[in-house]
């Protein structure tokens, strides 16, 4: 990893790996941060390399990979370069997610998911929802998809920074249910801005448009870059009775600690 350089880190675990850095050749080829070469954490069940896209619209305090959410870094890997990497992978994995950032902040992302299955892989993806049309547009094209459900819907300016983002988030989850796409919803916990109450409120509106699996991660402070955010204590209360209470209404129910 070039000094100076915050390598992208997976959702739940593997440390990321840099390529090479190159300017793109192709324009509106994919902006790619990272690339972590196999994880079995990223896409429940599934063995994956995770491509992490440049570029978010959101700001939330907890992100662990803030070195990805302008949408052109400082670092990138060439997508020609990704693509002769995971050629040489066909067999080894079962698909490829890809995450951020923000991987709908890119209009070349239903691309680059076309050059992905093209080579022979599956495809997952992970969004917090801000581009509810190009999340539409992809869907027909992925297999899996992680949604993070950052707070109520009528609150995620707390957490994102962002106005509107919470409409936009509610649009994308309701497509994607709407899809039949397989998915999990998925939030991350910092006692600051989700107690136990309103974790609660949100996964009983969740049951209610119909979400099957969810899973609560605990926030991890490797990578964040809000110092207000680090501390300790977060692991009794997600222990509590409530994250039981939560886990019942679901098909499928896991809890990340940190
Ligand atoms: S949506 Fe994800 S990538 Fe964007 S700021 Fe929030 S945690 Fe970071």
């Amino acid at each position: 990893m070039p000094s100076g350089v915050s390598s992208p880190r997976s959702a739940r675990g593997s440390q990321t790996t840099w390529l090479t850095e190159r300017p793109a050749r192709v324009r509106g080829a994919l902006r790619v941060g990272g690339l972590t070469p196999l994880s079995t954490t990223d896409w429940p069940g599934e063995l994956c390399a995770v491509v992490f896209c440049q570029g978010c619209p959101w700001r939330c305090g907890y992100c662990h990979n803030p070195g990805l959410l302008p949408a052109r870094g400082r670092r990138r890997i060439h997508w020609d370069d990704v693509c002769a990497f995971l050629s040489r992978r066909r067999g080894l994995l079962d698909g490829v997610v890809f995450s951020g950032g923000e991987p709908l902040a890119q209009g070349g992302l239903a691309d680059a998911i076309a050059d992905v299955r093209r080579i022979g892989f599956r495809v997952g993806l992970h969004t917090g929802g801000a581009y509810p049309r190009r999340l539409a547009q992809v869907l027909p094209q992925v297999d899996w998809v992680g949604f993070d459900v950052k707070a109520l819907f009528d609150d995620y300016a707390l957490v994102t920074g962002v106005s509107g983002s919470g409409d936009a988030a509610l649009e994308s989850a309701r497509a994607l249910i709407a899809s039949g796409v397989d998915c999990e919803f998925r939030t991350t916990v910092h006692p600051r801005q989700l107690p136990p109450a309103t974790l609660v409120r949100i996964a009983d509106r969740l049951v209610e448009m119909g979400v099957r699996r969810y899973a609560l991660q605990q926030f991890r402070s490797t990578g964040c870059a809000t110092p207000a955010f680090m501390g300790d204590g977060l692991r009794s209360r997600l222990e509590e009775p409530w994250v039981a209470a939560i886990a019942h209404n679901f098909e499928s129910f896991s809890l990340r600690l940190a």
